[in-house]
């Protein structure tokens, strides 16, 4: 029975990263496979509901990523879609986390029923994202995706 111990040690391991796999956890390692059935979306906490399925907006400086630096993709909570990349990221004094531009066609922009804000979803679940602002001069795509941390999920980027 020599295999024994290495069934336990599997055992164990796959017990801890079950148990270490908290979807809510702010860095992933690795990007995660896109959740295409609606059935099998993210669970979402009541806040995350709010914002991402009732197209809310969290407090300005209050969310986990306006601030963040570090090099990585910014993916959909509901669903996994990748939206954004660290390298578009921006710091815009705003408190929410600005990207100046989305990863092609995986952000959709719908104009907004009062007609001056036009909304960004997500191109696969349609999650709400935030609004996009045009004109407004921070970078030189002079676009400004402004996003709700809550409605992301960062993938830390390896740095080998
Ligand atoms: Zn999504």
């Amino acid at each position: 029975m020599k295999s024994l111990p290495v069934l336990v040690l599997l055992f164990m391991s796959s017990f801890f990263s079950a148990c270490a796999q908290q979807r809510t956890a702010e860095v992933l390692s690795e990007l995660p496979p896109v959740i295409t059935d609606p059935s099998k979306y993210n669970h979402l906490e009541p806040e995350e509901a709010r914002v991402i399925l009732r197209k809310g907006t969290e407090r300005a400086f209050t969310g986990a990523y306006f601030n963040k630096k570090e090099k990585g993709t910014y993916i959909c909570r509901q669903c996994n879609y990748p939206l954004f990349r660290s390298s578009a990221k921006f710091d815009s004094g705003t408190g929410w986390p600005s990207f100046d531009d989305a990863i092609e066609g995986h952000v959709k922009e719908i104009a907004d029923a009062d007609g001056y804000r036009v909304e960004i979803v997500c191109g696969n679940c349609g999650g709400h994202l935030g609004h996009v602002f045009k004109g407004e001069g921070f970078t030189k795509k002079n676009t400004r995706h402004c996003a709700n941390s809550i409605s992301l999920l960062f993938v830390e980027e390896e740095t080998k």
